[in-house]
């Protein structure tokens, strides 16, 4: 085989953009490694209801190789405090694209790769992916002349491994918009026919979990990766600013609460009858208790009872029980996260 003309870092989510832009570049005879990366919200393929899925099928197809890369506290800082700010809710696109290519700079340099590249679409999606963002994005990143999106390369200006004709840009593609006929066309060529349908995003787009996000960051600095997975698990409500409850709502919820619990945390649980589980996490005075066991009791199976026992402790060997009233529904409401 050929020697590789050259050697290019690619930002991988396994969804369909970013395999084509594998494949553009791999079809160049250019050595490519993509990168997948991992966070916290989601929108990688630890994730099934995000954008992105497990990318090592369309690897092993295609024969190119795969890291991953945990992006952990850095992403936490940007989504707290993101330079370009927040979409709709607490995505801050711009700014985790930023981090991610600085990321990927740093392998590039790393393992003496030429270029870095990603399957962004000009205009295709809000925020991130307009043309001056675009640019932004290069500056920041430390990667301008160096980035080069091959779905768009053609309505782009050229980037150094064109000029120094490691990429044919004759060969990349000149892709705008939201369609993604074009797209499909070199699917098809490529025999790439296992894709996911593009999606909204990670869980930092969603209007319940990004509410239960701004709480805890305004409550909790540093943020502690336990508490950032127990946003994933069932109903929340702010008890004090101390702290708050987490009620799980079926069977697989309770199995993740006792999970994530620890020896800190109060566990209640109405025993007499279907309960779920409910974790006080945070310091809480004896109000607190009261109004968790009376929410404990207002999910439970008797929650039209007039009083309904709820165990509460750390472990077995402190547990104590109390007779409650269920909580009023117009009460949670103005606790609800
Ligand atoms: S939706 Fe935005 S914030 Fe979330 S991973 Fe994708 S680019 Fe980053």
């Amino acid at each position: 085989m050929e020697k590789y003309r050259g050697h290019g870092i690619g930002l991988f989510s396994g969804g369909l953009d970013s395999s084509l832009a594998v494949l553009l570049i791999m079809k160049q005879n250019i050595k490519v490694t993509a990168l997948s990366f991992v966070t916290h919200f989601g929108c990688d393929f630890t994730d099934r209801s995000s954008c992105s899925r497990d990318p090592f099928p369309v690897a092993k197809q295609f024969g190119f190789e795969v890291k991953l890369v945990h992006l952990a506290e850095q992403f936490v800082e940007i989504v707290r405090n993101p330079k370009y700010g927040h979409g709709k809710n607490m995505n801050s696109c711009i700014d985790c694209r930023i981090l991610m290519l600085r990321e990927a700079k740093k392998f590039m340099e790393l393992v003496g790769a030429d270029f870095v590249f990603t399957g962004e679409v000009v205009g295709q999606r809000p925020m991130s992916q307009y043309k001056p963002q675009l640019n932004v994005v290069a500056r920041d990143a430390g990667l301008k002349g160096k980035l080069v999106r091959p779905l768009s390369a053609r309505i782009l200006p050229p980037t150094e491994p064109e000029l120094s004709g490691i990429l044919d840009r004759d060969q990349l593609e000149n892709i705008s918009g939201r369609s993604r006929k074009r797209q499909m066309e070199l699917a098809a060529q490529f025999g790439l026919t296992d894709y996911p349908n593009p999606a909204g995003g990670c869980l930092l787009t969603d209007v319940g979990y990004s509410r239960r996000l701004r709480d805890l960051l305004a409550h909790t600095d540093p943020v502690d990766f336990r508490e950032l997975n127990l946003l994933r698990v069932g109903r929340h409500f702010r008890l004090d600013d101390r702290c708050k409850l987490i009620v799980g709502r079926d069977e697989m919820e309770n199995l993740e609460i006792e999970k994530l619990r620890r020896p800190e945390d109060v566990l209640f649980e109405a025993r007499e009858t279907g309960s779920p589980l409910v974790l006080l996490v945070g310091s809480a005075d004896e109000a607190a208790v009261q109004l968790a066991a009376a929410i404990t009791a207002r999910y439970c199976d008797l929650k039209r009872a007039e009083a309904v026992n709820i165990t509460y402790g750390h472990d077995e060997c402190d547990s104590k029980t109390i007779s409650v009233a269920p909580a009023k529904d117009a009460l949670l409401e103005t606790i609800r996260l």
